[in-house]
Parts: C-alpha cells; sequence; structure tokens
C-alpha cells in the first residue's frame, strides 16, 4: 500500500506550537548518494511483483549480499520465510554492549504492484532517470525507502556506528497482495528477529509538496482493520413463472438497504483527537465552529453529522461496512436459490471483526441471511477473528521529537502531524501485537503527483536525497540510550 494524503487537510496544522531550533543536519557524500543510487537501481530492475515473472527473494538475496560484503555478521543478516519465492530479509544492526532499550524496527516491504510495459511509456522494470525524475515500478511504493534504509544501515555500519539498542531492517514479502504476507509470518514464527519497541514504516506518510512547497507531513499513528464478510440468502427456487412470497434477491437487498441506512457510532481516539485539535487551530468558519464541538464532552452530534458529508472526515470518525460486490441468481426464467454480497468494513482501532460481524447481523435484520467472515486469502468462515487493533497512546515524543526536528531541518517550517489512516499497511500485524507503529515515509511528492500502483511511477531525484538524509540522522536519533 501507499495512500499518500490520506485526509482532506485543507489548512496545514501543527504538532505543539514550538518549531524547534535548526541546527544542520549531516548530508550523503557524493559516494554514499552513488551507492544509494546504485541500490535503488538495482531493486527497481528486479521484478518482485506477485505473478510468474516477480520473485520476492532475488531482491533479498541480493541486498542479503550486500550486508555479508559490508561486513556484517551473518547471524545479523537473515533470510527466512515459508516460500522459495517469498523470503524476507532481517538485518540486525547490534547495540554497542548491552542493550539500553527494545529494539527498533524498521519494516520495508519488497513487493511491487504488477506493471505492464504497454501502459507506461518506459519499461517499468528498468530505472531511468529523465527530467528530474527517476521512473520504475516501485519508485513512490517503496523502493526507495527500501534502498534508503538498506543505504542507511550500510553508512551506519561502514562508520563504525554503534546504536544504544539494536537498529533492525525488515525487508518483506506479499504487502500487495498474495499468500505469504512476510510481516505476519516473521510476528508468528520469529518473533524474536522482529521484536521492538515500535515500528517505523515507511509505507505511508510524508511530505506533501504544493508547487514544490512543502505544506504538511503526515506520520500514520494508527490505522483501521481492514474486514470482508459474506452476506447469504439461500432459497428454495421454482419456475420464475409462479414467484414465490420469499425471494434470496429481494432478502438480501433489503437487508443490505438497511446498512445503507445506517451510521456507525462517532468514536475518537488519542491520535485522531489530536489531529482534530490540530485542525481545529487552523480552520476557519463552519468546519473550524464543527471540528472544535465534536472534540467537546460529550460531543456535538449536529456538527459531526455536518463534517460526516465528508468521506475521508467520516471514514475518520467511525467504522465503516459497505456492500462491494454481489452475485444472485443461474438463469433469466429461475427463481434465484442464492444471492450474495460482499461487505467490506473499516474497523475503528478497539473493535474487533467478530463484533463487528454481530453487529452486521443486527443491522440486517433477517435470521435467515448468514453473515460469514472473508479471510484476507479468501477463505470463508462462521466465526472472525476476535483481536482487535488498539490505538496507540497520543504519540510518543521519543518518536516525534526527533522526526518533527530532522523532518523541520529539511523541510523548514513544515508542520508535522499524526493521523489516523483508512487504508490498512503491514503495520496492522504489530499492532495487533501490541507494538506500536508509525508511517513514515520522509518523502516529498506533489499532492497531484501520488502514482504508486498506476503508471509512470516516479520519485523526484531530489527527494530520494532528502530521505536518505532523513532516515540517516533519524536511525541515529532512534538508536540513543533510553532512560
Ligand atoms: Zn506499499
Amino acid at each position: 500500500m501507499r495512500k499518500f494524503f490520506s485526509l482532506l487537510l485543507a489548512a496545514a496544522v501543527c504538532l505543539g506550537p514550538a518549531a524547534f531550533a535548526q541546527s544542520p543536519l549531516p548530508t550523503a557524500s557524493a559516494a554514499d548518494r552513488a551507492l544509494a543510487r546504485e541500490i535503488f537501481k538495482q531493486l527497481i530492475e528486479i521484478n518482485t511483483t506477485d505473478t510468474s515473472l516477480g520473485n520476492v527473494t532475488t531482491g533479498a538475496a541480493a541486498m542479503q549480499k550486500r550486508f555479508l560484503d559490508a561486513g556484517f555478521a551473518s547471524e545479523d543478516v537473515k533470510l527466512l520465510g515459508p516460500d522459495a519465492r517469498k523470503q524476507n530479509l532481517v538485518v540486525r544492526l547490534r547495540a554497542a554492549g548491552t542493550p539500553t532499550a527494545k529494539p527498533v524496527l524498521f519494516l520495508c516491504h519488497m513487493d511491487v504492484v504488477q506493471a505492464l510495459r504497454s501502459d507506461w511509456s518506459t519499461d517499468p522494470f528498468q530505472f531511468v532517470e529523465k527530467d528530474g525524475y527517476y521512473y520504475g515500478r516501485g519508485t513512490q511504493d517503496m523502493k526507495e525507502s527500501d534502498a534508503a534504509l538498506v543505504a542507511t544501515f550500510l553508512r551506519l555500519h561502514q562508520e563504525g556506528y554503534k546504536p544504544s539498542r539494536d537498529l533492525i531492517l525488515a525487508l518483506t514479502a506479499d504487502e500487495e497482495g498474495g499468500k505469504f504476507n512476510g510481516a505476519r509470518w516473521l510476528l508468528e514464527q520469529h518473533r524474536e528477529l522482529v521484536d521492538a519497541a515500535y515500528v517505523i514504516n515507511p509505507d505511508s506518510g510524508g511530505v506533501e509538496l504544493d508547487h514544490g512547497r512543502a505544506v504538511v507531513a503526515d506520520v500514520e499513528a494508527t490505522e483501521k482493520v481492514y474486514s470482508d464478510y459474506q452476506i447469504t440468502a439461500v432459497n428454495p427456487g421454482g419456475h420464475s413463472s409462479r414467484p414465490r412470497a420469499d425471494n434470496a434477491i429481494y432478502e438480501l437487498t433489503t437487508a443490505l438497504n438497511k446498512l445503507a441506512a445506517y451510521t456507525f457510532p462517532f468514536e475518537l481516539n488519542e491520535v485522531t483527537r489530536t489531529y482534530f485539535k490540530n485542525l481545529a487551530a487552523q480552520e476557519k468558519g463552519q468546519t473550524g465552529d464543527d471540528t472544535r464541538a465534536i472534540l467537546a464532552t460529550p460531543p456535538d452530534k449536529a456538527a459531526a453529522a455536518r463534517l460526516s458529508a465528508e468521506p475521508s472526515f467520516n471514514s475518520n470518525f467511525r467504522t465503516t461496512c459497505v456492500a462491494t460486490r454481489l452475485a444472485a441468481g443461474h438463469a433469466n426464467n429461475a427463481l434465484a436459490q442464492t444471492a450474495q454480497a460482499n461487505v467490506n468494513c473499516r474497523i475503528f482501532p478497539g473493535h474487533s471483526p467478530e463484533e463487528i460481524r454481530h453487529q452486521l447481523i443486527e443491522i440486517l435484520g433477517n435470521s435467515k441471511l448468514t453473515v460469514k467472515y472473508v479471510s484476507d486469502a479468501g477463505e470463508v468462515a462462521d466465526i472472525a477473528p476476535e483481536r482487535k487493533a488498539i490505538a496507540p497512546p497520543a504519540p510518543i515524543k521519543e518518536v516525534f521529537e526527533p522526526l518533527t526536528r530532522i523532518t523541520q531541518a529539511i523541510w523548514p517550517g513544515t508542520p508535522v502531524t499524526p493521523v489516523m489512516e483508512n487504508g490498512a499497511s503491514d503495520s496492522i500485524y504489530f499492532a495487533l501485537a501490541g507494538i506500536p507503529c508509525y508511517g513514515y515515509s520522509a518523502i516529498a511528492l506533489e499532492r497531484d503527483d501520488d502514482r504508486a500502483h498506476g503508471q509512470d511511477e516516479r520519485l523526484p531525484v531530489e527527494s530520494y536525497w532528502k530521505s536518505l538524509d532523513f532516515f540517516y540522522s533519524f536511525a541515529k536519533e532512534v538508536g540513543k540510550s533510553r532512560k
């Protein structure tokens, strides 16, 4: 996933009033940049799609070789996974002596979405530099961050830098799709390799540019849980010349209309509260008044309803469930024996898929319908998972202080705000395991140039250099000792 601009942000918002004092950041040397570019090129030109031509292991193994050649110990560079083509790489930059805190994990997916040569102006699996941009599949999502972090870890190691706690880099398979999600597999099978105080996931968040001017830096601090449900109505059917009183299609559509009319309850958590508080400080007029009114105790319901007319606000306020697919009947002249719909829910942190399944049964209001859970792999089950994402507490200072300071040293005056992502990334597996995740790419993109998953995906060369500088300083900051 890369959902860059997650929310409607008409006005820039700030995390806290004070701008941090700025000191010049160390910048990558010409040699550092050359190596980082070479790694980026190598990764773009290795096809890691979930297709017969793609192979994540080839990319992971190429990075493994770089770390081993640079002198990393082999036990700190692990290549592992449940499938020969879907291996993950976990690299550990060890603390000097006894670590002073739990590790920090940088989580990056290595797979990319399929791209066809016929759709593109250039070969999507060739790294092309043109007019100040790098072109290729994965230049925005997210081989630029894979490469920047590989280059950063190599540079830190080469300089002899020793953090006070372990820094881990995981390059994983099947975030975009496929059966072997590496983030989940590592957590379930080798938690000791990826266990961390918190996760930095560059698959979301970043700096929004408006005609070259940095407007705001978004940090994903929590995300909703993705969940599909299969709703089924069945009927004995029969000849359509003799309609019966009961009918699978009508029963299903009647129930779906009840869902369409239903609104899940309004909710705020620490992340969205901070976000809307920041927004309230900037917005004027009715939107400003309404934003302040929803922050009151109790929240103003009329204000929440007015703001909910904007879909991105609505999604940030509550669980949403919407019918996304429909299938029924087997012949034009027969009564349908089965009518089925897929309902896709994005669950507000704090609720489980099973809790929402029960709520759907109640909303649909017809005990003849079955409501089943559909897993990411497409398996249908009577019961949904009970696990729930826990919204993290207000954004932690240990992450946000250096993140804000370094961001503002690179993009002066740019406010930083935490957001709740309405979509989903690999962060969710770590959030479900109780490990806070922060999504930040340090990539600056024009608001209208989001090409992730699209054709002619590209990244400004300048953005790549800036992300290198960000991660180098940021890794050193989070690697410092903690009391
Ligand atoms: Zn992604």
